[in-house]
């Protein structure tokens, strides 16, 4: 069977959730081969091998942290080459985030394939792998396959489910020689965001949004408390972060980040096309808007018409109820 490698997205060998999605999406495909670089890289062995890389080539260097993302591209297409020449590499899966795009982008270049980014679906095929993406402001769905090279695909967080299928995960040194590019650019400075200990929002299962209708930062309170009785990360539309109310790093939609999670709980939120370009993908969508005409309720899986501020801590409190 053909080899599978997929790029393990990690800190300090904490393996992160799109990385296990990778490896179910895999499976479908071919035999999971794991690409985990970098500090505690040989730790994430275990965590891999349960969800189903029958191998995983590990490489630890300081330039993966002293430098962009040349180095890594390099150590991929080491294991590109190197899969390649002991039997058939069927398809290389990476995590969509901004920095898999770019590995993956690069690599696709190297190696002369064709690219898919923003998967939200994978699937064998006669030909090769098909992905399923959802474009032009998820109006339409496509399903493509790459007809040049070995297909190079990223991935969207919560495309599939993490199951576990434990398989041998050996681990393997990789031989990575880095090319002259790999130091061009140095990390300076890292500052880390102060944790609001919710989860990341284009990573989370449940996201609960807030829009326009939340009429002022402070009340986004009551959004946050929601969230924090589902584990869930907070959104918001541009509406609002545009007015101050909660930070830009948190807008959903076209210009704000994409997220799928399984479920979006949107408040106060009128449903415009921007704002579905982020969300529309999520398996359940609900809204809670107090206009029974507002162009939400046309994409939702359950809506509540009623006052948000009713309705938004009522939720919580049957959440927390319910958790006991
Ligand atoms: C190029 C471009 C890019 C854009 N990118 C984005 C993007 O990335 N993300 C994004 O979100 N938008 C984006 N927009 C903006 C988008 O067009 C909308 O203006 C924006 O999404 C509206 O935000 P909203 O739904 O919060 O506000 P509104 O459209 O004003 O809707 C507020 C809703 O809240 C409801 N409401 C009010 N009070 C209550 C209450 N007490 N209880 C319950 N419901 C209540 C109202 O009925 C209404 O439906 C973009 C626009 C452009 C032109």
């Amino acid at each position: 069977m053909a080899e599978v490698l997929v790029y393990v997205d990690h800190v300090d060998g904490a393996v992160r959730k799109p990385t296990l999605e990778l490896l179910t999406l895999a499976r479908r495909v071919g035999e999971p081969v794991a690409v985990a670089l970098g500090n505690g890289a040989g730790d994430t062995a275990a965590t891999l091998a349960e969800h189903g890389a029958v191998k995983v080539l590990t490489h630890e260097a300081s330039e993966y942290a002293d430098y962009l993302v040349v180095p890594k591209v390099d150590a991929l297409q080491a294991a590109v080459e190197s899969v390649s020449a002991a039997g058939s590499l069927a398809a290389v899966l990476v995590p969509s985030s901004a920095e898999g795009k770019e590995i993956a982008a690069r690599l696709a270049l190297r190696i002369g394939s064709g690219i898919i980014t923003d998967a939200v679906d994978l699937e064998a095929g006669d030909e090769g792998p098909v992905a399923t993406q959802s474009v032009f402001a998820a109006s339409y769905t496509t399903k493509s396959r790459i007809s040049k090279g070995t297909p190079v695909i990223t991935v969207k967080p919560n495309s599939a489910a993490v199951e576990a299928a434990p398989a041998a995960g050996a681990v393997e040194a990789l031989t990575v020689s880095f090319s002259d590019k790999a130091t061009g650019t140095k990390v300076t400075g890292r500052t880390p965001r102060e944790s609001t200990g919710r989860p990341e929002l284009t990573e989370a299962a449940i996201v609960v949004s807030g829009g326009r209708g939340v009429n002022g930062a402070e009340n986004f309170a009551i959004i946050e408390a929601l969230a924090d009785s589902l584990g869930a990360a907070v959104g918001a539309s541009r509406a609002a972060v545009d007015a101050g109310w909660y930070p830009h790093t948190n807008q959903v939609g076209q210009t704000g980040k994409s997220v799928s999670p399984q479920l979006y709980i949107a408040s106060g939120i009128s449903g415009a096309i921007q704002h579905r370009a982020g969300m529309q993908t999520s398996k359940t969508i609900v809204a809670i808007n107090k206009d029974a005409e507002a162009p939400i309720f046309e994409l939702v899986d359950y809506g509540v018409v009623g006052d948000l501020f009713d309705v938004v801590p009522a939720l919580t409190e049957e959440v927390k109820a319910r958790k006991g």
